[in-house]
């Protein structure tokens, strides 16, 4: 029997995990944290029971992480200290999962295993297809689970944002083809999925960025998720542009920005990069600061 367990996710922001099980065979999709509510006085982080994976832990054969925001990945050093599995993810996903592992001296101890939208990875009984989709951090992915009972489609966090780059964009045409051959159960999740209309494009997003921006007489400080990649490059096009110096500031936003510039994500001048110590030395209207929030 095929059993889709969710350990965390459903009906709340953050705690993303999922476990697929066929018999003696299961996988993990995404092992999310969710930061503290007010109540939770003197707590840092939350992370999903996983007594079940403990009880189970012989039958694991690996983690698909399907992005790399925290809610998805932020609990991942918790599960692989305690059971060691190959994690299965994109470049940038996967980078980002390297640094974290890093961090708590596991690197060295797991697998990390490549993938790319349009491959299949085979965990027998299971066929599980990746898919491209778009979201506020980039290299997202959804999955095409082939069961012995059906295809349980995970659409993993997504937007529709067709935007002029169609590689960024939702790879809506393989969940069209998936979806015409029939799907036994459909998982997705999507913020404000529930509220009609559309989001602001990214592109209009851009544009409002660029005439404030423009405008601004002084420093101008933009404050962001450092996983929004797309964003980050906005504000170095514009800052580009305007001839104002950049600084990342904020220990993730360094990071996520070395990890993308490395993978060719970010494109930024170093000739326009100045670091956070010589910001006096940067008249206010020829300085851009990207932080985190
Ligand atoms: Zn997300």
């Amino acid at each position: 029997m095929l059993k889709i367990i969710p350990l965390g996710g459903l009906g709340e922001i953050g705690l993303n995990m999922m476990v697929v099980e066929y018999g003696d065979v299961m996988f993990i999709i995404d092992a999310g944290l969710m930061f503290p509510e007010d109540h939770m006085l003197g707590v840092d982080i939350v992370i999903p029971v996983m007594d079940y994976l403990r009880e189970n832990r012989n039958k694991i054969h690996g983690i698909i992480i399907t992005h790399a925001h925290e809610d998805h990945i932020g609990a991942l050093p918790y599960l692989l200290k305690e059971i060691r599995i190959p994690v299965y993810g994109t470049a940038f996903t996967l980078e980002i999962v390297r640094n974290k592992l890093v961090e708590f001296d596991l690197n060295k101890h797991i697998d990390l295993n490549l993938v790319k939208p349009g491959e299949t990875l085979s965990i027998e009984p299971f066929e599980i297809e990746f898919i491209r989709v778009s979201h506020s951090t980039i290299d997202g992915v959804g999955l095409a689970i082939t069961t012995p009972e059906g295809v349980v489609v995970h659409t993993g966090d997504f937007r529709i944002n067709q935007s002029a780059d169609n590689k960024k964009n939702t790879d809506i045409s393989s969940f069209a083809r998936i979806g015409e051959k029939g799907v036994l159960a459909l998982m997705s999740d999507s913020t404000n999925a529930e509220v009609e209309g559309y989001t602001v494009s990214e592109q209009e997003v851009g544009r409002n960025l660029d005439k404030f921006i423009t405008a601004a007489p002084g420093r101008v400080i933009v404050a962001m998720f450092a996983s929004n990649v797309a964003r980050i490059q906005q504000v170095i096009d514009i800052a580009v542009s305007n001839n104002r110096k950049i600084i990342f500031n904020g220990r993730s936003m360094e990071q996520i920005v070395f990890v993308a510039t490395k993978l060719g994500y970010i494109n930024c001048p170093p000739s326009m990069i100045r670091d956070i110590k010589q910001i006096n030395a940067c008249a206010d209207d020829k300085v851009i600061i990207i932080t985190t929030g």
